[in-house]
């Protein structure tokens, strides 16, 4: 692990390339990654199984009552990423589909929803060492992070960019208006709701990577986290 150990929050909208970001920039400084959006993705995946999520409805009172029980970690794969696990199962492919997006949108403007998993991510960034993407986290999962990291694009470059990512991961999108119609339902919930809504923190360094490839958006962030002063 890089010498110093700080925690990094990245933080901004839906398909905004965070998880690469976070992902690439872990690994080149051996900090441990974690997706907090997979945490929600994940409860939102088993509360639709258990039928706790319909088209309409969310069971809030099962899912508060069964909240604590239900295990969410993250395992290394062979791709050297992390494979999400819900209940001991590896759901990583399934946690990717619009629906579980969707769920977790849903679920995630509950606050008990959010205090519960907010305490879990706390509790993982307690020994420093960890880059975290979501959308609270520079605000208020780590509000003292040392550096903090704000992406941003339009929707229609985000949704383009969630279509080929789906074809690429050989998942057949649905077509590119639904996509971005759903990034902008989400952007609007994320924004807007009464439980931490996404929000770039006033210490928060931002970047619009509309034109900004991934190794350069890499560089970026490591400038960053260099300019960051080692502590005594
Ligand atoms: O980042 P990702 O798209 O995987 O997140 C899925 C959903 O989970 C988001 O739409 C957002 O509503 C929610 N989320 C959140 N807070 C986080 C991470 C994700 O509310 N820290």
């Amino acid at each position: 692990m890089h010498a110093k150990k700080i925690n990094i929050a990245i933080d901004g909208f839906s398909s905004c390339g965070k998880s690469t970001m976070a992902r690439d920039l872990a690994r080149k400084l051996g900090y441990t990654y974690i997706d907090s959006g997979a945490m929600y993705r994940a409860l939102a995946l088993h509360a639709i199984r258990k039928g706790w999520i319909t088209g309409t409805e969310i069971n809030e009172e099962a899912l508060r009552k069964h909240i604590r029980e239900i295990s969410i970690t993250f395992s290394p794969n062979a791709r050297g990423g992390q494979d999400t696990c819900l209940n001991g199962e590896c759901v990583e492919t399934e946690i990717r589909t619009l629906e579980a997006a969707d769920g977790a949108s849903r679920i995630s403007t509950l606050g008990f929803v959010r205090k519960e998993l907010v305490r879990r991510q706390q509790e993982m960034g307690k020994a420093k060492g960890i880059v975290m993407d979501g959308r609270d986290i520079g605000t208020v999962v780590f509000p003292d992070a040392e550096l903090k990291l704000f992406l941003t694009a339009p929707p229609e470059v985000r949704a383009q960019r969630r279509f080929d990512e789906m074809k690429a991961a050989g998942i057949t999108p649905p077509p590119y208006e639904e996509i971005l119609a759903a990034v902008k339902e989400r952007d609007l919930r994320d924004t807007t709701r009464a439980e931490s809504p996404l929000r770039k923190a006033d210490d928060a360094i931002e970047l619009d990577n509309t034109r900004t490839g991934i190794g350069e958006q890499l560089q970026w962030a490591l400038e960053m986290f260099h300019r960051i002063p080692a502590k005594e």
